[in-house]
C-alpha cells in the first residue's frame, strides 16, 4: 500500500515537473506541488528500504531545451529545502544553532524566475548557462547579452562565476501578454513561465523586445577572491557592477528572520517582480562549508514559501463553458479582486459535485485563493454572510451552446454535450488541432480560432487549409493587417511539413495523447496503416491497452473521419512518421535503455530510436552517446554517471522524440 502510494507520487511529480520545466505550462498550483512533495518526503524517511536514486526527491527537477548546447556546470547548481512555518525555521535553526551558536542569517527575495549562471573573464562576459538538471545547463549566452541589467564588463579584470535570477519585471510581463492578446497567441500564465520561455528563445531579438532583467545572488568563488561571508560577497558583487536585490537584510536569531519575513510577505505586491517566498541563508562561508549538501539542496540555506493569498469577493454568477470533447465546466464569476498582483474574475468550478459539496450558490460571500498563479479557485464559503434568498445551484441540464440534453455517464464527476454538431466542441477541437503540442500553428490561438469560426471562415479542422483562398475576407477582420494575414497563413502552410504524430495527436481521438500518438506513428508508420489496423493489431503494442485500441479503432471506422484524413492529405499533410528526416539528437548515436518506461516498452523505444537515425546497445561504456532511464534504474545509470555520459528520462526523451 505504502509502496504504491510512494510509486505515485514520485510518477505524478515526474509529470508535473515536465510540465512546469520543460513545457512552463504547470497544471497543478506550486501549492498543491510542495504537499506531494512533501508527502513523498515524509513517506520516504520513514521507509528507506523504497529509496530509488531516481525519486523526484533526489534531483533537481529541470530539464534541457533542444536548440542549445549544453554546459556542465563546474560546481552543480542546487535547489533548495522549504520551510513553510515559522516552526520548519525554528527546525531549520536548530539544527544549526547547536553546532554553530553565533551563526547570522542573511534573508533575500526569492525571485520567482529561472536561475542562471554567469562567467566572467578578466571582467569581461564569457557565458550564460541555466540551471537545467543542476548537472548541465542550456547555453543561452547569446540571450544573455541582451538583457540590458547584465553587465558585458565588470568594473574589476576579475574571473568570476556568478549566480542568480534571470525574471521577467511585472511591467514587461503586462505588455508582453497584451501584445500576444493582440496577435492572438496564448497569454502566459505567469511571470516565471514567461521568463523561462522567453530565454528559451532561440532568437535574442525577442529576447531583447520582452524586456527581461536579473538579480545576482552567489558569487561561487567568493573564496578565492578573499571574500568570507554572503553579505560580503552581495557588497562585492555590487560594486564590480552587479543588479543585487536592495531588500537583502542580516540578522542574528531566527525570531528576527521570521519578522522580517512577515514584513515582506505584506509588501510582496509592490516590488514590481513576482516572488515566491524569501531564502534564508547562512551569513559566514566557513559554517556553510561545514554544513554542505544533500544530493537536491544546501544544508546552509531554506526557502520559505508564502501561503497562497486568500482573498474575499462575491459569485456575482455560475455559467458552464463546453470543451473540445464536450466536457461541461462550470465557472465562477465573481467581483473582480486583486490577488498575488492580478485581477482575478473568474474561478474554476470544475464539476457538480465540487460545487454540491462546498454548496456554492450565486451571491455568496466566498474566499478565492490563486495558488501557484493557476486559475484561481473558491477555497471555502461565509455562510454566515449568506443570504437568506441564496437558492442552491442547479446544475444546467442542456448544452448552453447547442441546447442538447447533458449527459453524466455512470462513475463520472462530469457532464458532458454528446452532439458531434455542437459549435462549441467544433470550435475548441480547432484550438486544439492548432495547439503547440499538436500541429503547432504560430497565431491560431484561441482568440483567433473562435474570431475565424464566428466570422465563418473556419467550420472544420480542413478549413484551416483552406484560409488561404479567403485572403480577402481575413484582411476584413478586426486586428489582422496584411502582415497578421501573411504570418497566419506562412504558419499554416509550415504546418503541413509537421510529422504524422503531430496531426494524428491534434485530431483529438479520446485517450490518444501526445505519447500515444508518438507510439502509434513510430509503429504503424504511415496514417494508411493506423486506419486499416484493427484492436488486436493495435493492442499488440506493448503499451497500447485495449480502451486505447477501441477507442483508435473505432474512430477511425467512421465514414465521417476517414474522409477528414483523406481531406487532410490532399491538401498536403505529411502521411507518414518522419523517420526520414534526420536528427541530430539521435543520428548516429549509440543510446542505452533502463529501468522501466511508464509510457512504452522498451521494443518501442528502440523502434524509435532506430526510426530517428541511431542505435540502442545493451551495456553502458564510454562510448555511449545517451542513457534513458525509466523508473527504478540501477547500474546501468551509475555507470553512465560515473563515465559522465549524458543521461535522459523519461519525459525528456518524449520530448526529445516531439520535437525532433
Ligand atoms: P525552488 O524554486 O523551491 O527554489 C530554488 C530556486 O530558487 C533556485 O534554483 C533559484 O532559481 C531560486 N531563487 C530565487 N531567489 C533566490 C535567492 N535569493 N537565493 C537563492 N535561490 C533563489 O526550487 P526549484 O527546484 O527551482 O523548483 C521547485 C519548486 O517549483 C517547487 O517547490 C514548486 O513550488 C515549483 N514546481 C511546481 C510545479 C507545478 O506543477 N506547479 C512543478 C515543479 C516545480
Amino acid at each position: 500500500m505504502t509502496r504504491e502510494e510512494i510509486e505515485t507520487l514520485r510518477k505524478q511529480l515526474h509529470q508535473y515537473n515536465y510540465e512546469y520545466h520543460a513545457l512552463d505550462a504547470p497544471t497543478i498550483s506550486d501549492v498543491e506541488y510542495d504537499q506531494l512533495f512533501q508527502r513523498l518526503q515524509t513517506l520516504e524517511q520513514e521507509h528507506p528500504e523504497f529509496s530509488d536514486p531516481n525519486s523526484p526527491t533526489q534531483k533537481v527537477g529541470g530539464v534541457i531545451a533542444q536548440g542549445f548546447n549544453k554546459i556542465t556546470h563546474r560546481f552543480p547548481m542546487y535547489s533548495l529545502g522549504n520551510a513553510f512555518s515559522f516552526e520548519d525555521l525554528e527546525v531549520f535553526d536548530q539544527r544549526i544553532r547547536t553546532q554553530f551558536p553565533n551563526v547570522e542569517y542573511i534573508v533575500e527575495l526569492k525571485i520567482d524566475g529561472l536561475a542562471m549562471s554567469i562567467d566572467y573573464e578578466d571582467g569581461q562576459f564569457v557565458q550564460g548557462v541555466t540551471r537545467g538538471d543542476g548537472r548541465v545547463g542550456e547555453d543561452v549566452t547569446a540571450n544573455i547579452r541582451v538583457i540590458d541589467s547584465i553587465p558585458l564588463r565588470l568594473n574589476e579584470d576579475v574571473d568570476v562565476t556568478v549566480r542568480g535570477e534571470v525574471f521577467m519585471p511585472a511591467s514587461s510581463f503586462t505588455r508582453v501578454n497584451q501584445s500576444r492578446l493582440e496577435h492572438g497567441e496564448d497569454v502566459f500564465a505567469n511571470c516565471r513561465n514567461a521568463a523561462a520561455g522567453t530565454i528559451r528563445q532561440l532568437n535574442p531579438k525577442t529576447v531583447r523586445e520582452r524586456g527581461l532583467d536579473g538579480f545576482w545572488y552567489t558569487l561561487v568563488n567568493a573564496e578565492e577572491l578573499g571574500i568570507l561571508s554572503q553579505s560580503d560577497a552581495l557588497d562585492y558583487l555590487k560594486k564590480i557592477g552587479f543588479k543585487v536585490n536592495p531588500e537583502v537584510k542580516k540578522f542574528d536569531s531566527i525570531e528576527a528572520v521570521y519578522a522580517r519575513i512577515q514584513e515582506i510577505e505584506q509588501n510582496r505586491d509592490t516590488f514590481g517582480y513576482d516572488i515566491d517566498g524569501v531564502v534564508v541563508k547562512v551569513n559566514q562561508f566557513a559554517i556553510q562549508e561545514s554544513l554542505g549538501f544533500t544530493v537536491r539542496t544546501p544544508r546552509f540555506a531554506t526557502a520559505y514559501k508564502f501561503k497562497a493569498e486568500e482573498v474575499k469577493s462575491t459569485v456575482e454568477d455560475i455559467f458552464v463553458t463546453v470543451g473540445r470533447t464536450g466536457k461541461i465546466t462550470p465557472n465562477a464569476q465573481l467581483t473582480p479582486v486583486q490577488i498575488s498582483g492580478s485581477l482575478v474574475s473568474y474561478a474554476t468550478l470544475h464539476n457538480e459535485d465540487y460545487i454540491k459539496n462546498k454548496d456554492i450558490r450565486i451571491n455568496d460571500t466566498v474566499s478565492v485563493r490563486k495558488a501557484g498563479e493557476i486559475i484561481p479557485e473558491i477555497v471555502s464559503v461565509d455562510v454566515s454572510k449568506r443570504s437568506v434568498s441564496a437558492i442552491p445551484y442547479e446544475f444546467p441540464k442542456h448544452c448552453p451552446v447547442c441546447g442538447e440534453v447533458l449527459v453524466r455517464f455512470d462513475g463520472e464527476a462530469d457532464h458532458y454535450c454528446v452532439n458531434s454538431e455542437c459549435p462549441a466542441k467544433i470550435a475548441e477541437a480547432l484550438v486544439h488541432f492548432a495547439s503547440r503540442e499538436a500541429m503547432n500553428i504560430d497565431t491560431l490561438g484561441e482568440k483567433r480560432v473562435y474570431q475565424l469560426h464566428d466570422a465563418g471562415l473556419l467550420q472544420t479542422i480542413p478549413d484551416i487549409y483552406t484560409l488561404k483562398n479567403h485572403k480577402e475576407a481575413l484582411g476584413t477582420l478586426d486586428k489582422m493587417g496584411e502582415k497578421s494575414v501573411e504570418k497566419l497563413l506562412n504558419a499554416i502552410e509550415e504546418s503541413k511539413q509537421n510529422s504524422l504524430e503531430k496531426w494524428l495527436f491534434g485530431l483529438g481521438i479520446r485517450h490518444v495523447g501526445a505519447k500515444t500518438s508518438a507510439v502509434l506513428a513510430a509503429h504503424f508508420n504511415t496514417i494508411e496503416n493506423i486506419i486499416q489496423a484493427d484492436v488486436e493489431t493495435l493492442q499488440s503494442i506493448p503499451e497500447i491497452g485495449v480502451v486505447i485500441a477501441q477507442s483508435v479503432a473505432t474512430y477511425f471506422s467512421l465514414e465521417e473521419n476517414q474522409q477528414l484524413v483523406a481531406n487532410l492529405l490532399s491538401y498536403g499533410l505529411r502521411p507518414d512518421f518522419a523517420n526520414t528526416v534526420v536528427s541530430s539528437k539521435f543520428s548516429g548515436k549509440k543510446f542505452v535503455l533502463t529501468g522501466t518506461l511508464q509510457t512504452m516498452g522498451r521494443t518501442d523505444a528502440k523502434k524509435i530510436i532506430e526510426s530517428q537515425g541511431g542505435s540502442v546497445s545493451g551495456s553502458v561504456s564510454a562510448k555511449t552517446d545517451v542513457v534513458v532511464y525509466g523508473e527504478s534504474a540501477g547500474s546501468k545509470l551509475e555507470k553512465a554517471q560515473q563515465l559522465n555520459v549524458e543521461t535522459w528520462d523519461e519525459a525528456r526523451f518524449i520530448r526529445e522524440v516531439e520535437t525532433s
